[in-house]
């Protein structure tokens, strides 16, 4: 016999909607980090499962009630760690409406409503990177998985130009794949080819801010002639460097080579005609990865795949089966991994509509102006020596000996007032600094710069 509380869904969504506006209301003021570590909060939830069920508006105020200890203001103004967007008002509406419809995002024809408004998001993400108005968008969990996409559509690609079906033959007794990428390349581009049977990836040397040297990267494509694929980068995490897509991808063209251009946060760039430079030439590359989670700030999880040419795309992800009832104009799956998944661009339609070009345009140029307002405050703090060239939303910045760095960072994270995280750059330790909330304001400047200034007063 069914409980007739299962069937609503008023008070579940009542406290949930008070406890979101209990947390976003927080956010401005609480500690950002979290109260209890994990190891404290498994004491909370240590309990065999119960035997009977509890009403759904118990459940969230007993999850709220037991998760709340543990949050860290990730969404909010002063968190400053590895590369975290907030999340914009209609976008995280947009969200839960996602999860309210339930839709099954994989085919055009079974949800018309989200296919078509992901679609949509598609088409207004490429007229606002400046890409290619043909090419395939896809919504995966993020930018390692965006690139996986990309770097599985150039291994079949290049692997069909020199006369190799990867899709019927496999790798075993494939020509080998030649992947060059620069010094600083994100990990996850590493990983990626680990998923795709392709190994460790031949290393060009970068330039003092991390770019790749295009110059090198010529050299090691003057090599053996084989199926080959540049990985370039734009946004680095330490400096926020761009490669120069300009000569890199000449290099690259003059050898035949698939580029892909991992462009998790910096890709935006050239949304904004102030920073668009940046980007230049970034288009001339076969396809790209970013992440809405990042600089857009939708909520998670949410990455693109671009690929500029729908046919390499669709040979790498496409599956056909007579049960899906496949759209003659392609089906989303055909562009990401997965099958089965929410169609988590729809809050990027909701995030793009409520910004609109100039807003995003805005919102970009805002966090380079706050992460070159935040480096202009740390070199004014003793013994504070910022690394990089401030170009887009990432600093790195020394405390002097790397044990002084880490004990700042330490004493930072203690504060509860900002996060940032510790990192190795340039052979040092550093207090890594990203700029990548909507939300942060002059007074989340100020409180950060004051704490840090503390932090670095005390310990010396
Ligand atoms: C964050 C990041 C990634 C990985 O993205 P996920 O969304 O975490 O999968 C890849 N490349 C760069 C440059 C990044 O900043």
């Amino acid at each position: 016999v069914r409980r007739v509380d299962e069937f609503d869904f008023d008070a579940p969504i009542e406290r949930a909607v008070a406890h979101t506006r209990d947390w976003l209301a927080s956010l401005r003021e609480r500690p950002v980090t979290p109260a209890r570590t994990a190891q404290e909060l498994v004491a909370r939830f240590d309990t065999p499962l119960p035997e009977t069920g509890l009403p759904g508006g118990e459940v969230v105020d007993a999850l709220a009630e037991r998760v709340g200890p543990g949050l860290v203001g990730m969404p909010g103004g002063r968190f400053f760690g590895l590369v975290i967007g907030g999340t914009h008002p209609a976008a995280l509406a947009a969200d839960w409406l996602v999860s309210a419809w339930d839709q099954n995002a994989l085919l055009r024809g079974l949800t018309p409503g989200v296919a078509t408004a992901e679609q949509e998001a598609g088409r207004w993400l490429l007229d606002l990177l400046g890409l290619p108005a043909e090419s395939t968008v896809g919504f995966a969990t993020g930018a390692t998985m965006a690139n996986f996409t990309g770097l599985a559509a150039a291994r079949s690609a290049v692997l069909a130009r020199a006369g190799w079906d990867l899709e019927a033959d496999g790798l075993s007794g494939a020509p080998r794949v030649r992947v060059v990428v620069g010094r600083e390349r994100h990990e996850s581009v590493d990983l990626a080819l680990r998923y795709l049977g392709l190994g460790r990836p031949l290393v060009v040397d970068a330039d003092e801010q991390g770019r790749i040297d295009p110059g090198a990267l010529h050299r090691e494509l003057a090599g053996a002639q084989a199926p080959t694929i540049v990985c370039l980068q734009a946004g680095n995490l330490h400096s926020g460097a761009f490669d120069p897509f300009g000569e890199a991808i000449a290099a690259a063209r003059r050898h035949g080579a698939w580029v892909h251009v991992d462009g998790a946060f910096g890709l935006w760039a050239a949304a904004s005609p102030a920073l668009e430079h940046l980007t230049a030439a970034v288009a001339g590359a076969d396809s790209w990865a970013t992440d809405a989670h990042k600089t857009l700030n939708v909520p998670y999880d949410c990455g693109i795949a671009i690929v500029a040419d729908p046919g390499a795309a669709r040979t790498a992800m496409g599956m056909r089966s007579s049960y899906l009832m496949p759209d003659p104009a392609g089906d989303p799956h055909e562009g990401v991994p997965e099958l089965s998944r929410r169609a988590r661009g729809v809050p990027v339609w909701a995030a793009l509509r409520s910004l609109g070009r100039s807003g995003v345009a805005d919102l970009v140029e805002r966090l380079a102006a706050r992460a070159a307002e935040l480096a202009e405050g740390i070199r004014r703090i003793d013994g504070a020596e910022v690394l990089n060239d401030v170009v887009w939303s990432q600093a790195s910045v020394s405390f002097g000996s790397d044990d002084r760095t880490r004990e700042v960072t330490r004493r930072l994270l203690d504060s509860g007032e900002a996060w940032m995280s510790g990192s190795r750059w340039r052979d040092r330790a550093v207090l890594r600094v990203s700029v990548s909330n909507w939300s942060t304001d002059d007074s989340d400047i100020r409180r950060t710069l004051a704490a840090l200034a503390d932090a670095a007063r005390v310990s010396s």
